[in-house]
């Protein structure tokens, strides 16, 4: 089998299954992009097998300590592996992320269950390569009425795949109800702008949820509304929900009707509507997208952060709440935490951490793999002006 001799000191000795170009001390057999390979130290000795793509920084990604292939076996064991840390979880498992990439080791692979639905994502090009082995291990063990394949993160790029978002089993679902934290969203996972729910977030909803009751509520960058509806939902006095996207703006308003709840969805960039607002509120979210896909970015991402934090402390009453969130891995939890406590004393007001949030469980985190640890979120409370 071709493969790669990888330099001293790499990540891959601590614990990572990542093998970056400038860590290949050499190549050997020449190997084929999306081809398994084998990977061995600078002393000769294995360190397991490897998928492969030198068009990617990461040249090489880790599937086994041992010597594997790419076959129906290899996708059957690792898939039914994933879905048993979903059902031994307290996650729904009808509602669910139940492959998730490095952390499942399938790297690459991202699997959503919607129910009988389920979405595929394919983003390195073994994988990619291989597409059709994973859906026969889903039809497999899932019976499910449908699969489709949802090619269109920025990550493709990378690694020299198309974008393509096709059905690829069953029929086409069309727009469809799922249930989570008792309320009910529409997904439309094929055609729809509205696609699949932040599966990542469904428990901060719920535990955001419990300050709602009776007060003023704004989720700035709401996307289909989740924590807006769970606040709506404990009994808010008002809840507005705001995004800069028409399409997750509709949904939310939508998703409202649905439930029977009232929410004022407003679709606007989320920085002017601060910057503007002259209400007060008890309660404020912010859950933007990632601000930075890179270090390089990192202080302007950081700086975002700060302008938010600043003008969302400055709406709150006092003992308000303040709920914030990071999706960013490039942003640690130490600097995300220093951003909210430098824009409280801009605004010179004192805040209670009274909540660590995090990715939830069906995103697993293995802490030799930083990458996989990806979401944080804090909630504060305001102490009366001092
Ligand atoms: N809070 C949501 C997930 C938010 S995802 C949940 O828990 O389900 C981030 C959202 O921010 C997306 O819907 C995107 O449309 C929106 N967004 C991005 N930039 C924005 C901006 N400048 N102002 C308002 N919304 C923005």
């Amino acid at each position: 089998m071709p493969g790669i001799i990888i330099k001293p000191r790499s990540r891959i000795y601590h614990g990572h299954d990542w093998v970056y170009s400038s860590e290949i001390l050499k190549t050997f057999g020449s190997p084929e992009p999306g081809e398994v390979i084998t990977m061995k130290d600078y002393r000769d000795r294995p360190l397991g097998c490897a998928i492969y793509n030198p068009v990617s920084q990461i040249v090489a990604r880790r599937i086994s300590r041992r010597k594997q292939k790419l076959d129906a076996e290899f996708f059957g064991r690792r898939i039914s592996q994933a879905i048993n840390v979903r059902t031994s979880s307290d996650v729904d498992p009808q509602l669910c992320r139940l492959v998730w990439s490095e952390s499942d080791a399938l790297p690459g692979v991202i699997v959503d269950r919607y129910g009988d639905h389920l979405v595929l994502q394919t983003l390195t090009l073994a994988m990619e390569i291989n597409k059709q082995l994973i859906i026969d291990a889903l039809v497999d063990q899932l019976s499910p009425k449908s699969i489709i394949l949802r090619n269109d993160s920025p990550m493709l790029k990378a690694e020299g795949i198309e974008p393509c978002i096709e059905l690829v089993y069953g029929e086409n679902p069309g727009a469809f109800i799922v249930t989570a934290n008792d309320i009910q969203f529409e997904v439309d996972l094929l055609d729809g702008q509205k696609t699949g729910l932040y599966l990542d977030q469904l428990d901060a909803h719920a535990s955001v949820a419990q300050w709602a009751k009776g007060k003023r509520v704004l989720d700035c960058f709401c996307n289909q509304g989740g924590f807006a509806l769970a606040c709506a939902k404990a009994g808010a006095e008002s809840v507005t929900a705001v995004d800069i996207s028409e399409s997750a703006s509709e949904a939310t308003k939508r998703n409202a009707e649905i439930n029977g709840l009232e929410i004022n969805a407003i679709k606007a960039n989320a920085f002017d509507f601060l910057k503007g607002c002259e209400d007060k509120y008890d309660v404020v979210i912010l859950d933007p997208p990632s601000f930075t896909r890179n270090k390089k970015t990192l202080n302007d991402a950081m700086r975002g952060y700060k302008e938010i934090h600043l003008r969302g402390l400055k709406l709150l009453e006092d003992n308000g709440i303040l709920s914030t969130f990071c999706c960013s891995h490039h942003a640690s939890r130490e600097l995300f935490l220093n951003n909210v406590v430098s824009a409280s004393v801009d605004a010179k007001r004192t805040v209670r951490l009274i909540k660590n949030h995090n990715q939830r469980l069906d995103h697993p985190v293995l802490p030799a793999i930083p990458e996989t640890e990806y979401l944080k979120g804090f909630t504060f409370q305001l102490t009366p002006s001092r």
